[in-house]
């Protein structure tokens, strides 16, 4: 795992002071240590029947999508208000200042099809958490998510409710 937690970039006081940004786009940029790290955020979930997975915008795409690849299983966007045409499903969440907006085709779910969420980071859950009630919302059977990075000191874990898994490649 430290191949991969070294091709992380820290970049501090962006996108505001006193945040440390864990930028990404260094292991995205090479091969062998992007391949590792998909597979090893798909190891956890071999089996457990995943049909979709959940991509949260939009740096959840770039995981999630090629997690869909390996799993053998589809890619859903969960995407920033304006993205989608209707008909949708919206779940609102706040933000430290304000408020934002998921949203997914109202049929991007079978019923109780078996929905996995992606995202590069967790924070403070506010986002993961947002995601978990739209897959609930759009009818999915919650298999788990999965992150690559999370932050722990920001106590997001403490928001994912239920039984659902919660799996963190790296902890910062
Ligand atoms: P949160 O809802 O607080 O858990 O924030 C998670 C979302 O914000 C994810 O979609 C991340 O892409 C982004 N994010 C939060 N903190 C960071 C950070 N330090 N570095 C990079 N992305 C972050």
């Amino acid at each position: 795992m430290q191949s991969i937690r070294s091709l992380i970039r820290d970049v501090a006081d962006f996108p505001k002071p006193g945040i440390v940004f864990r930028d990404i786009t260094p292991l995205l940029a090479d091969a062998g240590g992007f391949a590792r790290c998909i597979d090893a955020l798909a190891e956890p979930w071999q089996g457990s029947g995943v049909q979709a997975v959940c991509g949260i915008e939009s740096r959840g795409f770039i995981f999630g999508a090629a997690l869909a690849q390996k799993l053998h299983a589809g890619f859903v966007p969960l995407r920033k208000p304006g993205k989608l045409p209707p008909p949708l499903v919206s779940v609102d969440y706040q933000l430290e200042y304000g408020s934002d907006r998921l949203q997914a085709r109202s049929d991007a779910l079978r019923p109780g099809e078996r929905a996995l969420i992606v995202d590069d980071v967790l924070a403070t859950g506010g986002t993961l958490d947002a995601a978990r009630s739209l897959v609930e919302r759009l009818g999915g059977e919650l298999v788990g998510a999965s992150v690559l990075i999370e932050l722990a000191d920001l106590g997001g874990r403490a928001r994912w409710q239920g039984p659902a898994r919660l799996h963190a490649l790296l902890s910062y």
